[in-house]
């Protein structure tokens, strides 16, 4: 089977700088270190960290997380901590170590700067991941997610002052398309598009890849938004199947039914080996002529 190796694709700027802090501290310190959350979301990378010693605290709200560690280290993931977090942490006695991605940091740095200046900002974002729960906590109150064309007509924000912008790791035609729903119904809103660089550069590859294949294989875990989004953007604008994949056992030899074919990306936190072990079982594949292709899945 032939297969396109799609570039970019894989570990970003912020992962790896992730992981150079989680090492340093791990090799610096005898104290229990915990990651709250995940530190990247990818089940290979946590699995490994925790070998290494680091222990999981992984609840849905970072600051019920905090609750459960009474002592050492605590390290914040590259998807960033509300200040809420970062006092709590402090008030316990805890050693904080902050990974947070610095284009994360850099939301932050802005919604505080708006609510600063007086804005209400309207934050496209997903419920659940904690980059938001983690921006939102900058502004209690005058930060508004919205995930869907509804949520922006639901929303009610009465402030001449509004601003829009969004999570880093979005899909960026999803995210143009909320925008301009909000530029619709707030003309004078102040767009700032924080997608962060490795999210587009992936997305676009991928997209531009999807025409000339006849199919795309995701390499990521479920929890990794920028993953989905890239199978998300190859389905709805490169119009061909693309699969999220965690591991090489999770490939589904009916996917390659009527397939020549096949391009392979990876989210920015998948390691490179298992990007490599599944473009080594692809290759060895046999091009099928078994009928048409599969349908593409529903976006995750
Ligand atoms: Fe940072 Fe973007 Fe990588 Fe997330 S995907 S860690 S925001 S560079």
């Amino acid at each position: 089977m032939e297969v396109v190796k799609i570039t970019p694709r894989g570990y970003c700027h912020g992962v790896v700088d992730a992981f150079r802090i989680a090492k340093r501290v791990r090799e610096s310190t005898g104290e229990p270190v915990r990651m709250l959350g995940q530190l990247v979301h990818n089940t290979h990378v946590t699995a490994d960290l925790q070998e290494q010693g680091i222990q999981l605290v992984d609840p849905p709200n970072r600051l019920a997380g905090l609750e459960t560690i009474d002592a050492g280290t605590v390290i914040f993931t590259a998807h960033g901590v509300s200040p809420q977090v970062k006092q709590r942490a402090a008030e316990k006695g805890l050693t904080a170590v902050d990974a947070t991605c610095s284009d994360v940091v850099r939301t932050h740095d802005l919604v505080k700067e708006l609510a600063g200046r007086g804005y209400d900002v309207i934050y496209v974002g997903r419920q659940g991941h904690p980059e938001p729960e983690g921006v939102m906590g900058e502004a209690p109150g005058r930060v508004h997610l919205v995930q869907t064309l509804e949520d922006v007509e639901r929303l009610e924000v009465d402030n001449e002052r509004v601003a829009v912008t969004c999570q880093t790791t979005l899909s960026v035609w999803d995210t143009e398309e909320l925008i301009e729903a909000v530029k619709r119904r707030w003309p004078a809103a102040e767009v700032h598009n924080e997608i962060c660089r490795a999210t587009q550069e992936r997305q676009e590859a991928a997209v531009a890849a999807a025409r000339d294949v006849d199919m795309v294989l995701v390499v990521g875990s479920p929890r990794s938004s920028n993953s989905n989004r890239l199978g998300e953007v190859v389905r709805k604008l490169g119009g061909k199947p693309a699969y999220l994949v965690d591991s090489l056992e999770e490939i589904d030899p009916a996917w390659f039914r009527g397939i020549g074919r096949v391009g392979v990306t990876s989210g920015a936190s998948t390691p490179s080996q298992l990007t490599r072990r599944v473009i080594e079982y692809v290759e060895g594949l046999e091009p099928s002529s078994l009928g048409p292709p599969e349908a593409p899945e529903d976006p995750a």
